[in-house]
């Protein structure tokens, strides 16, 4: 490549980063899987050594991070905080090693730590107690986010000791709560977080520390920012220091001899990960002793001292047979990938989504394209990219309609959405979809309803919508394929025996925008009745302690529209329950995050008994136990709490003061 080409090559490259950059960092909503930032970073890198003369200091090479929301008041770090240079194999981590070794001499140990895969934070303490703590940020200024990182369980509010110290570590969303977030909010036709790390990023950013307390973070620090004065030799002795002054700290990492052991410790992880209870993206391998780590020092953007070997993402190719289109219960008009089928981290992926016309653009998807795909959080299947260098010349351009292809009315973009949405409340396809969520478990629960019968009752027109499902005949259903005398008797038992449920489950049954479950339960509690409900005002939604804007906003427009009123009156006439009937032990228990979990309870509490407290747990499924083990899920801990807690912290079990426990237990 010539001069002229590398410059605007880096030009090109430098734009791309940023705008990648700026959507994961400022927005936590990643444009584009890791890989593919990594790949163009590696690119850049490369042309700004072959061309020193292109190299400027506001090029994603130097920079960390991103700036700092403006809604947050900002925290200059006397200590910057650093990004970590990469290693993609294990060539990469025997130069760092000679890099390392030029330096410091042969006698180098090195500690290797599970790269968690959240957002690093930054913790100050004055006199051992809790003042402040900040995102990393650009690196220099962060924000202020100390009121959403009380709400963590795991960050201890005092010492053990009267230090002032300021720690480093990473917040991340446990697997099994992100999957739940997730879940949330796809029944709340809200947008879904890509991956735990942003769901993290996004909650911890939250302007309303509610928010954050509800989303079950955790942390694990792994350094101190300025370790002077406190007599410590190596960083695997600062990590035990931490650990003895009551912070969480990962159990997994392990002091190696050589490189050639950190090669064996990497490669046992790749695929041990998928065990763990949390994300992580790598190992980093840092150098152990604090006096090599000052002679190493420190580039414009990490320390020379520590590297991020990135574990590889599993990535197979395939050929984009097709797009179909999906019209979901919100009206949004899905494209999804139809590929030929292969196999992927374990699973065929035969389907993917494009999310938007947009992305089929960003990523210029033909049909007929050679595509690479991976799962994203080892979950879900994505299409990362086109291998544009195969085409043969058959591959066609795909163009998103401008009519519903359910009903053929002209779809919208709304105002701020990249969604296409159909905005007839008459369509079918969105009928189709309301009607599945409608009897899904936590909304109506009628069993025997799965998709394929609704389809069948749609095609057949038995139903149109909603009430519709009231008034089925034994006869119509027994005509339906596979649809025996006994299978018709439950599905009508089971139809009848919905009109029952408590007003909750009928409410998030409707499908409003951003009411899940949860917030169903809550409306329930608070109006009592359907009627109650429907007069409510804008004022008297946002009254409501965890009724927020948009929701308030949203309710009340669906109750505003001629055919939800239509809707409501129609299934009270045919004898759908219009009225909260209190809590229901087993629901609230299998809803509930004390359920299943092993749980002890020590010091003094304030606000209720021990036999209260228990109680409570029990009723919401946990168990209570005596003594703290490896097995022990969740420590409450009162005032004056001994060696339970100690223990508790040794053992990494997640710790909630009281307080905590009784906004989770609404108590
Ligand atoms: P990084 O994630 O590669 O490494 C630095 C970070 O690692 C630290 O800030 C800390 O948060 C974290 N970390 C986790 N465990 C640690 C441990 N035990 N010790 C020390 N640090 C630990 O660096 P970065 O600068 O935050 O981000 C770059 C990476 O972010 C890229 O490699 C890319 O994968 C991703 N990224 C993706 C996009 C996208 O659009 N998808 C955009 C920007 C960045």
């Amino acid at each position: 490549m010539d001069r002229k080409d590398a410059e605007e090559r880096v030009k090109e490259l430098r734009q791309l980063l940023d705008k990648y950059g700026y959507y994961y960092y400022v927005l936590d909503q990643p444009l584009v899987p890791d890989s593919e930032y990594d790949e163009k970073m590696q690119e850049l890198m490369k042309l700004e050594e072959e061309f020193p003369e292109l190299q400027s200091n506001d090029s994603p090479t130097v920079r960390v991070g991103g700036p700092p929301l403006v809604a947050f008041e900002k925290v200059q770090h006397e200590i910057p905080m650093m990004s970590l240079g990469n290693a993609f194999n294990e060539q990469d981590l025997y130069d760092f090693d000679r890099r390392v070794r030029q330096v410091t001499g042969d006698d180098v140990q090195y500690t290797c730590e599970l790269k968690i895969d959240g957002l690093a934070v930054s913790l100050s303490y004055e006199n051992g107690s809790f003042i402040q703590g900040a995102t990393r940020g650009d690196g220099t200024t962060g924000e202020d986010i100390t009121s959403n990182l009380k709400t963590v369980g795991s960050i201890p509010l005092r010492l053990q000791k009267a230090a002032d110290i300021e720690v480093r570590g990473e917040v991340f969303m446990p697997k099994r709560s992100f999957e739940n977030l997730n879940k949330d909010k796809e029944q709340a036709g809200e947008m879904l977080f890509a991956n735990p790390r942003n769901a993290a990023a996004g909650s911890l950013r939250q302007l309303d520390p509610k928010i954050a307390a509800r989303r079950n973070l955790d942390i694990f620090l792994y350094a101190i920012a300025d370790d002077k004065g406190m007599g410590l030799k190596t960083h695997h002795e600062a990590i035990a220091y931490m650990k003895e002054l009551g912070f969480k700290t990962n159990p997994e990492s392990q002091l190696c001899q050589s490189i050639e052991e950190v090669v064996e410790y990497v490669n046992s992880w790749v695929d041990r990960r998928n065990d763990l209870m949390y994300e992580i993206d790598g190992i980093v391998i840092k150098v152990d002793n604090l006096k090599q780590q000052q002679e190493l020092g420190y580039t414009a953007k990490s320390p020379r001292w520590a590297i991020a070997y990135k574990f590889p993402a599993e990535e197979k190719i395939t050929t984009l047979t097709g797009i179909t289109l999906s019209v979901g219960r919100t009206g949004v008009v899905t494209p999804t990938a139809e590929l030929k089928a292969v196999k992927v981290a374990g699973t065929t992926v035969q389907r993917a989504s494009l999310h938007n016309e947009d992305l089929i653009r960003e990523k210029d998807i033909k049909i007929g394209d050679q595509v690479v795909v991976k799962k994203a959080g080892d979950i879900i299947p994505e299409v990362v990219r086109v291998l544009d260098d195969l085409r043969e010349g058959h591959e066609k351009d795909f163009e998103m309609p401008s009519e519903c292809p359910a009903c053929g009315s002209e779809l919208v973009r709304l105002e701020k959405e990249v969604a296409l949405r159909c905005i007839n409340p008459q369509c079918p396809a969105q009928m189709q979809e309301g009607l599945i969520h409608f009897v899904s478990r936590d909304a109506m629960n009628i069993d025997g309803l799965g998709e394929k019968v609704i389809q069948q009752l749609f095609t057949h027109q038995l139903v149109a919508g909603i009430a519709d499902l009231y008034k089925l005949e034994k006869e119509e259903l027994l005509k339906l394929e596979r649809m025996g005398e006994k299978s018709v008797q439950n599905l009508l038992n089971a139809i009848e025996a919905s009109k029952q449920n408590s007003l909750e489950k009928l409410i998030f049954g409707l499908g409003i925008r951003f009411v899940g479950s949860k917030a169903a339960r809550t409306l329930a509690e608070h109006f009592k009745t359907m009627e109650q409900l429907r007069n409510a005002s804008y004022d008297d939604l946002l009254a409501i302690h965890e009724v927020g804007e948009k929701m308030a906003d949203s309710i009340v427009s669906y109750f505003d529209k001629p055919e939800a009123a239509a809707l409501l009156d129609e299934l009270d006439a045919l004898g759908v329950n219009m009225k909260y009937k209190g809590p229901k032990k087993a629901e609230a228990a299998s809803d509930s995050i004390f359920n299943g979990k092993t749980i002890v309870l020590t010091g003094t509490l304030e606000k209720l008994t021990r036999k209260e407290a228990k109680e409570k747990i029990e009723a919401f499924g946990g168990k209570v136990t005596g003594s703290v083990s490896k097995s022990t899920d969740l420590l409450i801990a009162g005032a004056d709490a001994g060696s339970k807690l100690t223990k508790a912290k040794e053992y990494g079990v997640e710790i909630w003061e009281e307080d905590r426990f009784l906004e989770e237990a609404e108590l």
